[in-house]
Formats: C-alpha cells, structure tokens, sequence
C-alpha cells in the first residue's frame, strides 16, 4: 500500500465526527477533520439530554470538544468542505479538500442531516427558540404547556402521538388535509389531540417564542410551541457517491462498527438515521472509531507477519443480540 498522508479522514466534525476524533486521536493515529461549519443544531440554544453536558449551548460543546482535541497532534482540523472522495486501487482513498488532495487509508463520513422546515410564513423566525424537531431534545421545556404538532400522514400522527408523553394539551396541524385513516383519527379524539387540517396562514410570536398559529380562514390557536415531522436532507452525497448501500429508511446500511458496504468507508451520527439524539451520534463516532482503528491495527499485524497486504472491513452483517433497529421515519425513530 502507498504510503498515506493520514491514517483517517474524517468528515464533518458534529459530536459524532469529534467523538470519533478523540478516540482515534488517543489510539495514536494519525487523522485530519475536515468541516465546513453547517451543524444541524446552528440554530438550537442548548444540546439537552447529554449527561454531564445537559443545556450547553452547542458553541461552548464545540469549544470544549475542540480543546481536548488540541492535546493530541497528531490530530488536525480543516475549517473547508470535502467535495469529492475516491476509493484508491491500493484500498485507501484520495479526498478533496480545501483545493487539494489528501490521501488516507480509512474515511469516516460524519456528514449528518439538514431539517427541512415546514412551509409556513415565518417559520425560520422561531426554529430552535419554539419550533422543534425532537421532543426527547427540547419537549421538557415545554411539558404540559399547549404545543402543535405538525406533520402530514403518517408523519404527523406520529409526532403528535410522541409528544403525550410531555403534555396533554396537543393540536396536531397538517396545513391541508391529514391524509390520516379513520381509525387513526379515532386514535387522535380518544387521546384528546385536536386535528387542525384548515391551511396555516402564518406563526403569530415574538423574540422567537411561538404564541399562536393563524389559519387562513381567521382563527387563532394559542400554542407556546411547535414540533414538525418532516423528511430532512443528507448533508453531503459523499456515501452515495463512493458507492454506500442505503436501507429502506433512506439511512446509509451499516454493520458492525458502522462499517459500511464499502471497504474502508464508515459512517457515524444522523447521516445513519437512527436515534437522533447528540450523545447517540457520539456513541456512534466512538463506536466507528473502534472498527477503524481495529482493522488497521489487524492490517499492520498480519503484514507485518505474513507479508501479506490485505483491507480489513467489519462485516455488515449485525451478531445477533446486538441488532441495529433503523428508524422507519428518516427525521425521528419515535
Ligand atoms: C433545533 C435543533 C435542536 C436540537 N437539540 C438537540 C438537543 O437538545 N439534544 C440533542 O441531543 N440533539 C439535539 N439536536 C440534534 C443534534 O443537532 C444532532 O443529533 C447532532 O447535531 C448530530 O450530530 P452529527 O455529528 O451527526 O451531525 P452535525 O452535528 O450536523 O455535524 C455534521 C457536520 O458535518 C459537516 N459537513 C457536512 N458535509 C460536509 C462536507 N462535505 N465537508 C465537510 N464538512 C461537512 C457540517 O458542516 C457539520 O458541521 C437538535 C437539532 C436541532 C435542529
């Protein structure tokens, strides 16, 4: 194999690429994070439900994550976007970034998820302040208060029967017809959550804090907040690109270690689409950290014993006892 100038390339530097970082960082391999500086929570006030880092705002989390890292040298960062990866005959892969090519044996693509905000007025206005997308992130700020839920079919009841467990008070908004089956909406009355099919007008609030929700034929219904459910975009088409299978839920198919079906290519955090929860992306980060370092280690050991070069790769396929439940919804497992 030729030699690479990194044994890792990590894209995208979110918990799940940072925790990934450390871990190889401390394994004493050599690795370049590339981010571009686009996290999904840019607009969120607090990273909750992180033990021991419960309500930090996500600049501070970012700071200290980039202060531990700053200990190992032999990890480095690149404040750029990696527009293209390729797998190499020798098994490593040639990225690029910042206007040039760094080679690496292994790629972690930590690229994570961009939500794709409901199409009403003014919406922008208060996301991250009273507009969410996950209520295990920011429901118990809210818990008992009067909350919408908006989401169409399956997406929408989904999400409005999610938010019962923090408030009894629910109004699930589908801005037009639910497209919802007789029996679900039949599910919604016995739980006492109204169904609002009339077209949303605009938000009505200040400083971000939702106050109501106008529809276009004059009503007004007070709400102190509101969670969508809406499909959320890829951040980057890298895995599809280097050729990544993806499962029916749209996340990219992995295995053990998040080991994709490429070769030396893992993935780690939302770009998984599983529990989309910051200490889960982190999990993840470590968890690919591990495969990573595993496999070049086993690489290193067996050339060096038997001359011979070969690519360790995790298998795809889960032990059982360990399975992987992938979310049937691509914004939230519920
Ligand atoms: C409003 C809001 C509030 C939230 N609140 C919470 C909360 O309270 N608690 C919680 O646990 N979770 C919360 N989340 C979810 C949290 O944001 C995600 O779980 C977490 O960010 C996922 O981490 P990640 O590393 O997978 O992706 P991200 O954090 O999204 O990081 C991905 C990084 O990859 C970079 N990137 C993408 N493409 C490229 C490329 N081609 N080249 C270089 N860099 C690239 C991006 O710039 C980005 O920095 C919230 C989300 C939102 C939207």
């Amino acid at each position: 194999m030729a030699q690479s100038a990194w044994d890792v390339v990590i894209v995208g530097a979110g918990p799940a690429g940072l925790s990934a970082a450390l871990v190889l960082g401390r394994a004493c391999r050599r690795v370049l994070v590339c981010d571009r500086g686009t996290p999904r929570n840019r607009a969120s006030k607090a990273i909750n439900a992180f033990l021991t880092r419960d309500g930090i705002s996500p600049g501070e989390f970012r700071r200290i994550a980039h202060l531990e890292l700053h200990r190992y040298p032999n990890v480095a960062r690149v404040a750029a976007e990696v527009t293209r990866a390729a797998r190499l005959s020798d098994g490593g892969f040639a990225v690029r970034v910042a206007n040039r090519t760094v080679t690496c044996r292994k790629l972690l693509i930590a690229t994570g998820v961009l939500d794709r905000l409901p199409n009403i007025a003014g919406i922008d206005r208060f996301f991250g302040s009273s507009v969410f997308q996950c209520p295990y992130c920011d429901g118990w700020e809210v818990r008992g208060a009067p909350v919408a839920a908006y989401g169409k079919r399956q997406r929408g009841f989904e999400i409005a029967r999610a938010l019962t467990a923090w408030t009894d008070d629910i109004a699930l908004c589908t801005n037009g017809p639910s497209g919802l089956s007789r029996s679900d909406k039949l599910g919604l009355r016995r739980n006492r959550i109204r169904l609002c099919e009339q077209p949303i007008l605009r938000l009505r609030g200040s400083d971000g804090k939702l106050q109501a929700i106008e529809f276009t034929a004059g009503e007004a219904l007070p709400r102190s907040a509101l969670f969508f459910d809406t499909a959320c975009t890829d951040q980057s088409q890298l895995a599809a690109s280097l050729g990544c299978q993806f499962n029916r839920s749209g996340g990219i198919r992995c295995g053990q270690y998040e080991a994709t079906s490429v070769p030396g290519v893992f993935v780690a955090g939302n770009i998984i689409k599983d529990v989309q929860l910051s200490i889960v992306a982190a999990a993840e980060g470590a968890r690919a950290a591990f495969g990573i370092n595993r496999s070049l280690t086993r690489e290193d050991f067996s050339r060096k014993a038997s001359g011979v070069r070969h690519i360790e790769h995790p298998t795809l396929q889960i032990p059982s006892g360990q399975k992987r439940v992938v979310a049937n919804s691509p914004s939230h497992p519920r």
